[in-house]
């Protein structure tokens, strides 16, 4: 089963992209959602400092970040990759802090704030990629980072042991491999 972070933000097309996978899920919103057994966790995109808020006012932080840091498989899109990072440029908090990447917020500027592209996603071709107030990836601080995409010389996806992280939105398209490659995972 895998827990899909119901707070705020986009979670239900994730859950809807699970369905189409046949996969189950379950939100979590509050902390006994937390006592289930998870197989994966997805982060949806958002605002992250309002998930991040949320989160640390439900009392779901800590736990959370155990379980990737024991190996759960993790998705993080967009605000959900911001929640992953270990560390945001301009000394933000931070979340979970479990991906050791730095990630710049909001990082395309207004005018680009919202744009689509098809590129590469480690061995996925021609994903669709759509950005939102979408941060990209500035710094990378472990060799065992994989990058599996850049765009524009900027950094937009990554995968970490069982972390993946990306800048846009898999859940607002149809194409339904990086659900695939986490299920994988
Ligand atoms: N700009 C948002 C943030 O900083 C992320 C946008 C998104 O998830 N689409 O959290």
């Amino acid at each position: 089963m895998i827990g899909i972070l119901a707070l705020q933000g986009a979670f239900q097309e994730h859950a809807d992209a699970l369905k189409k996978l046949s996969a189950e899920y379950k939100f979590i919103r509050n902390q006994s959602d937390l006592c289930a057994e998870f197989d994966g966790l997805i982060l949806p995109g958002g605002e992250s400092t309002v998930q991040r808020k949320l989160a640390k006012e439900l009392g779901l932080l800590e736990h959370i970040k155990k379980m990737i840091e024991e190996g759960v498989p993790v998705l993080g899109t967009c605000a959900g990759l911001i929640l992953l990072s270990k560390e945001i440029a301009c000394g933000e908090e931070t979340t979970f802090g479990t991906l050791p990447v730095a990630v710049c917020r909001n990082a395309y500027g207004r005018q680009l704030g919202s744009f689509s592209a098809l590129g590469n996603v480690g061995d996925i071709s021609d994903f669709p990629m759509r950005f939102i107030r979408a941060p990209y990836i500035e710094g990378i601080f472990s060799e065992d980072v994989e990058i599996l995409n850049v765009l524009d010389h900027k950094i937009t996806a990554v995968r970490y042991k069982n972390q993946i992280g990306v800048s846009f939105h898999p859940e607002l398209t149809s194409d339904l491999r990086l659900h695939q490659m986490l299920l994988k995972i």
